[in-house]
């Protein structure tokens, strides 16, 4: 994005593109709000999305894609083996991480599954800078257990920390003697992380952790998948990738590591994911897993149109301007948040701005479920969906007792050139009568709690009539408006 100065000396930033496609939205009065969150469970998972107004859920398959991209879809190659399509993308991969091999899966946990199916092997460790849902369940559902080796700091909700994401050297040092290099399956760098904010892993600590790996023979895994938001923040705050490009540096980066992976529901705004690697060794190990789970080498899974789109998609991350627009856009919701006193994630990392409904809620025990609470309330008051990224979010132990999750997180992520700067100003008016009225907020309950990934498909209830009197106090504040 441009680096413009306004005569005014107000900050925003400016979008280096045009909108050439709309979809109109809904946005239900709060009676009928309140209604849908109900029949939802209280698990803005189960929302209907003609009730939503701006889908803050996630970033998942539902970024916009340029005209470039809905111009390749119309080209596409369609046959089951051999498609020219496939190759179009392989040549892409090959260029921007300068990897040998790819394979393709339907989507990233896809290729987690088989990852997990090839390296982890009962007893094992991963160890990762932080562990995501998809990973953890597959790494689990294998016979392995997840270490986190993230810093000090990552945790810290207010930082000015630029690389939250960085692994802990000493922390790997210890684990590779405590548990015997052979023990780990492998270790895994996902870049930025998800779940802790969106924060951004540097260049330099890949470099160090490939040294370690390398050194004891432990294959290195990265998790591309928010690559983009990531590279973005490494050309902002490493003084060492300032003057390299967008492709120098995703060359290094896969250079450092034995493996790729990434949901192109993310990184290339389409749908679809695979992976890259050099060893031959490897990608045969894969390619096995490759047509047992996921179809034909040729095409994973996927739409030929979808990695038509891709392949496009995958491109245009390596310019600025096309991937600047997201973590710009959540450093000014982030910047607005933090002026007004609620408690958010600090520095601004990708995907999304994230509340901290610990401190948001402090009334709040985690048994009841504060960012879950957070994410019906902020439903309830705007007709914005975000994902409740906290207890529920975690697997109870094998005892059946409650995972406290390390941090509460309301996840409002905004999708790559979504949503204009209008909305964003709603969503903060919403966020700030909400947080003024934070008192008003109760707890919720199971009704139904799945064993496998409950966050997805439970239904909760609230603890109180507090929705109620949430509904009345909106009427009494801002009378019949939506
Ligand atoms: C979304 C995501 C995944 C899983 O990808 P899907 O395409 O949703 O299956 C894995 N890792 C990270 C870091 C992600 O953000």
């Amino acid at each position: 994005m441009a680096d413009i100065k306004f005569y005014s000396g107000e900050s925003f930033p400016l979008e280096m593109h045009k909108v050439c496609i709309v979809q109109k939205l809904n946005l239900l009065p709060i009676e009928q709000r309140r209604i849908a969150i109900d029949e939802a469970g209280n698990n803005t998972f189960l929302l209907k999305n003609r009730d939503v107004y701006l889908d803050m859920l996630t970033d998942s398959g539902v970024n916009a894609m340029s005209d470039r991209q809905q111009a390749a879809m119309l080209v596409a190659d369609d046959s089951y083996a051999g498609s020219e399509t496939f190759f179009r993308l392989e040549r892409v991969i090959q260029d921007i991480f300068g990897t040998r091999f790819f394979l393709p899966a339907h989507q990233g946990r896809a290729c987690e599954n088989i990852i997990a199916q090839v390296f982890v092997k009962p007893g094992t460790v991963v160890a990762t800078n932080y562990h995501f849902t998809t990973t953890k369940a597959h790494v689990t559902l294998n016979g392995g257990s997840i270490e986190e080796i993230y810093k000090a700091d990552a945790l810290e909700i207010t930082s000015d920390k630029p690389f939250k994401g960085d692994i802990d050297l000493e922390k790997l040092r210890a684990l590779i003697q405590r548990q015997g290099a052979e023990q780990i399956a492998f270790v895994r760098i996902e870049a930025g992380t998800n779940l802790i904010g969106g924060q951004p892993v540097s260049l330099a600590n890949m470099r160090d952790v490939h040294q370690l790996c390398q050194k004891h023979g432990i294959p290195l895994v990265l998790d591309a998948s928010l690559l983009a938001d990531n590279l973005y923040f490494n050309k902002l705050r490493e003084p060492e990738c300032r003057d390299m490009s967008l492709r120098e540096i995703t060359r290094t980066m896969a250079g450092l590591c034995d493996l790729i992976y990434f949901s192109a529901r993310k990184l290339g705004c389409a749908r679809g994911g695979g992976m890259c690697m050099n060893s031959e060794e490897i990608y045969k190990r894969i390619r096995d897993k490759i047509v047992l789970y996921e179809g034909f080498l040729t095409y994973g899974g996927m739409s030929v149109r979808e990695i038509e789109a891709i392949a496009v998609g995958l491109e245009e991350t390596m310019d600025m301007d096309m991937i600047s627009q997201g973590p710009q856009f959540i450093r000014f919701m982030v910047e607005q948040l933090v002026e007004k006193g609620i408690p958010v994630i600090t520095p601004p990392g990708g995907l999304g701005c994230h509340l901290d409904a610990g401190a948001f809620l402090p009334h709040l025990s985690q048994a009841q479920y504060p960012a879950g609470a957070l994410a019906a309330a902020l439903y309830l008051v705007s007709g914005v969906r975000g994902m409740e990224r906290g207890t529920l979010s975690e697997q109870r132990n094998a005892d059946g007792s409650e995972r406290y999750s390390d941090m509460e997180l309301l996840r409002l992520a905004l999708p790559r050139r979504v949503f204009t700067m209008s909305q964003v100003k709603y969503a903060i008016d919403r966020i700030v009568w909400l947080y003024e009225h934070r008192a008003l907020v109760g707890g919720l309950r199971f009704v139904e709690e799945p064993e496998l990934l409950r966050f997805f498909f439970g239904r909760l209830a609230p603890t109180s009539d507090w929705q109620d009197r949430l509904v009345a106090q909106f009427r009494t504040d801002l009378g019949d408006s939506l």
